[in-house]
């Protein structure tokens, strides 16, 4: 179901500049493609508008790696915010905080620079696809490691039976979780 904000015919325009890739990475997994989309110069603006909507109380835009950072870049711009990467392990050259968080097999860790933003700023956390909450819920706790305050994680596309939202729900409560694309 579309976002209650969300314009239907949006909807329907957006919707369908999602491509459905089965079998990738791994076989399995039907990956989301959103490069339709990007390619879009409409739809890419109307949905980083949209979230930028949700960027309001905010003082910075986070973006996780890789596919959130094109979409919260844009929304920084938009919103005249500044950007933070949220980087997989060892891409950040400097002093770093580290949140690892388990995958289907094994494990990950997120990171964002030490002391490059002052504590207790407000931050939205950007990603492409919600899908079971493992990533957001990393990229959350990154962020309150860091001294900063979530206002808010928005995605552009939700996975809804993988259950990402209510997994979210349950470890932050207050956390308002915004999606501009549900299936
Ligand atoms: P999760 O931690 O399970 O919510 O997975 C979310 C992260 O993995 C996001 O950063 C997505 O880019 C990526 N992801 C997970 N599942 C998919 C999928 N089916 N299609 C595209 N990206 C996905």
């Amino acid at each position: 179901m579309p976002n209650t904000q969300y314009d239907a015919q949006m909807d329907k325009h957006v919707g369908g500049l999602i491509r459905i890739i089965p079998d990738f990475p791994k076989p399995g997994i039907i990956f989301k493609d959103i490069t339709p989309l990007l390619a879009d110069s409409k739809a890419l603006d109307d949905c980083c508008q949209m979230i930028a909507t949700y960027a309001t109380d905010a003082d910075y835009i986070a973006g996780i790696e890789a596919r959130g950072f094109i979409l919260a870049a844009a929304v920084a711009v938009i919103s005249g915010k500044g950007f933070i990467p949220i980087r997989k392990s060892g891409k950040l050259p400097g002093k770093v905080i580290s949140q690892s968080y388990d995958l289907e097999y094994g494990k990950a860790t997120l990171e964002v620079h030490a002391d490059l933003i002052a504590a207790g700023k407000r931050v939205l956390i950007v990603d492409d696809v919600l899908a079971t909450g493992g990533t957001a819920l990393a990229a959350i706790d990154l962020i309150e490691k860091a001294g900063l305050i979530p206002s808010a994680i928005a995605f552009l596309l939700e996975i809804a039976p993988l259950g990402g939202r209510s997994r979210i729900k349950t470890a932050r409560p207050g956390l308002q979780i915004q999606t501009i694309l549900a299936e």
